[in-house]
């Protein structure tokens, strides 16, 4: 069953890159194991998937502990900052950073892991108030001022779109947070590259890649539904 879906999507990222006339290695694809027992997990590790996010920090190093050393954790959900320090030693890449108090404290823990965290800046592009976030017009002005960190490093912007029931409502958006990310790019902010754009989940990743997505967030086309009461 898992291996199924897997298959399938990767089937799916594969006919939107032919469209979108874009190589397959442009996109990575992380499974978003959130809610998922380990043994899920490892079926998933065993086809090769070495990409995995999770959006709670208790759950991501209960992970990190039971799983292999080579896999890349994307720490992709909202992330309070005294939880900073129990990630910094092991995240890959935190999606999910709106704020410079957040980025200061990620900067802190950084230092004391002895390493450089690279991070996206989450635009809110669709303005939803149920999300997190920083505004379009703001993200400039907060990544010239998190660049100054030097144990941060912002690689690009991640968004997370409206739940809509037709993918193609959400292409406008995916244009939108492109558009901001060549913007940024020309601004030439030292200590801040756009190489990443994390984008699409289960119901539009297929329209995210066509708009140019470098990371598309995948569960429950992989997973399955998820249980949150289990
Ligand atoms: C849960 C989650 C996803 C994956 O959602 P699916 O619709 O199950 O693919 C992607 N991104 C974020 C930030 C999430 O919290």
């Amino acid at each position: 069953m898992l291996v199924e879906n897997l298959n399938d999507v990767e089937e799916r990222v594969k006919a939107a890159c032919d469209r979108a006339g874009r190589d397959r290695t442009e996109v990575t694809l992380i499974a978003v194991s959130k809610t998922k027992p380990v043994s899920d997990l490892q079926v998933i590790y065993d086809q090769g998937v070495r990409e995995f996010g999770e959006n709670k920090v208790q759950e991501l190093t209960g992970k990190i502990e039971e799983l292999p050393k080579d896999i890349n954790w994307h720490m992709i959900g909202h992330l309070q900052r005294n939880k900073v320090k129990y990630i910094a030693k092991d995240v890959s890449l935190i999606h999910s950073v709106d704020s410079y108090r957040l980025a200061e404290e990620i900067n802190i823990q950084a230092k004391k892991a002895q390493r450089v965290i690279p991070i996206l800046i989450e635009v809110n592009v669709a303005k939803e108030e149920s999300k997190f976030g920083i505004a379009v017009e703001e993200a400039i002005e907060l990544c010239r001022d998190i660049a100054t960190l030097d144990a941060v490093k912002i690689c690009g912007l991640m968004t997370i779109a409206p739940n809509v029931v037709v993918a193609e409502e959400n292409r406008e958006i995916f244009r939108k947070i492109r558009d901001l990310s060549v913007d940024i790019d020309n601004e030439k902010i030292d200590n801040v590259n756009m190489s990443i754009l994390s984008m699409g989940m289960t119901n539009d990743f297929e329209v995210a890649i066509e708009e140019g997505a470098t990371h598309i967030r995948v569960g429950t086309a992989i997973f399955g539904e998820r249980n949150y009461k289990l």
